[in-house]
């Protein structure tokens, strides 16, 4: 058997495990320390937003956004349908209701103007939206600028789903940094990772404190462990930012590795029938994965090539699929335009991780090619 091809496996740059070393020789094992902290101020001083609560997850970071912006049951909430679960599920843990929303094609994310259309929808119906949780999908921003100017509009606050678009950005501005919160995510094959973990971004002070202190069970300033609200246990843990710290110092080399292998995918395949997603002026991806839509005349479907890849030991991926389509959530309203249909019926996502080889680069084309 042939070794194995990861999608996106994660990468070491080499300094993580001195900033664990340290939290085992300060005895730092613990949800808070100097590596949370520090990973916190990394993270500002990245993506040039203000304050950062490091947290355990994306997903954490994006229920403590719709929980500081008041998010409560039978509220309308307004989320990109093309995505991963996450982006939603909070939204239902709130007891809120989701109401989805299909992509442009020009970045497969969110279009503004289906956008437009459910706010005033729901303006009409007497339910205006109390929040949008916008995503960048892939590493590829969306019309970020165009649904901000929408949200600022109707007055309805903008949490950005930037888990996959780390360094990623618009007319030089990063992805997560547009809306009132901007949420990233440092799971196992995100662009980097601290093995799990997430971060909540905000230009807010004092809601990223808040944050904090939802994150640690809600604990109020007294001797004694007393609570006046519900609180949460979502914070990363010193370890974790150890990793995190590390993987800060080789992120932007790791992203220009990621867009290396989109332009190599590019050139090899793009002759062969394959169509990739482009960046729009402007634009800049950290190109997570490489994702190509097959050909309509091909004699075979998406998850017929998955499978012959899968045979080479060569592990590929369908796009995600659209959350409208999604059995838990088969009852929210949606507005679609079968963009995101298109894109999960012919989309594949081909290995990315910023440690593959050149070797493994071209035996992945040269399978995709014999297929074909
Ligand atoms: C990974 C991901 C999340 C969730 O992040 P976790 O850290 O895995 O909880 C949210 N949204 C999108 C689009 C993601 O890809």
């Amino acid at each position: 058997m042939e070794e194995r091809i990861y999608l996106s496996a994660p990468h070491m740059g080499g300094q993580e495990i001195n900033f664990i070393q340290r939290a085992f020789d300060e005895n730092w094992i613990a949800p808070l320390g100097p590596n949370v902290n520090g990973m916190e101020q990394d993270l500002v001083a990245y993506s040039k937003v203000s304050h950062a609560a490091a947290l355990s997850s994306g997903t954490a970071a994006i229920h403590l956004a719709l929980i500081i912006l008041g998010i409560k049951k039978d509220d309308i909430v307004l989320a990109s349908s093309f995505t991963f679960s996450a982006t939603v599920n909070p939204i239902a843990y709130q007891g809120a209701i989701p109401v989805l929303v299909d992509s442009e094609e020009e970045t497969w994310n969110m279009d503004p103007e289906l956008l437009e259309l459910a706010i005033k929808d729901y303006i009409e119906k007497g339910k205006k939206p109390k929040a949008v949780v916008f995503v960048h999908l892939y590493g590829m921003p969306g019309k970020i600028e165009e649904v901000a100017a929408i949200c600022k509009k109707y007055e309805i606050p903008l949490v950005e789903d930037a888990a996959e678009a780390l360094g990623a950005s618009v007319n030089g501005k990063m992805a997560g940094s547009f809306g009132d919160f901007g949420v990233f995510s440092f799971n196992g094959n995100k662009i980097i990772t601290t093995s799990g973990g997430g971060a909540l971004m905000s230009e807010n002070k004092t809601w990223i404190e808040k944050a904090r202190y939802l994150a640690t069970q809600a604990r109020d300033p007294a001797p004694y462990y007393q609570h006046s609200e519900i609180g949460y246990n979502y914070r990363m843990s010193n370890i974790s930012a150890g990793i995190g710290r590390g993987q800060m110092q080789v992120l932007n080399q790791w992203i220009d590795k990621r867009r290396a292998n989109y332009s190599f995918y590019k050139e090899k395949l793009e002759h062969h029938g394959f169509t990739f997603l482009e960046e729009g002026k402007g634009t800049f991806s950290n190109r997570w994965l490489t994702c190509v839509l097959l050909n309509e005349q091909f004699s075979f479907d998406n998850e017929t090539m998955r499978q012959k890849l899968e045979q080479s030991n060569i592990e590929t991926r369908p796009l995600w699929k659209p959350m409208h389509l999604q059995p838990v959530f088969k009852d929210c309203k949606a507005y679609v335009n079968g963009v995101s249909e298109k894109l999960f019926k012919q989309g594949l996502c081909l290995p990315s991780g910023s440690s593959l080889s050149d070797r493994q680069k071209e035996s992945v084309v040269e399978k995709i090619i014999k297929i074909i």
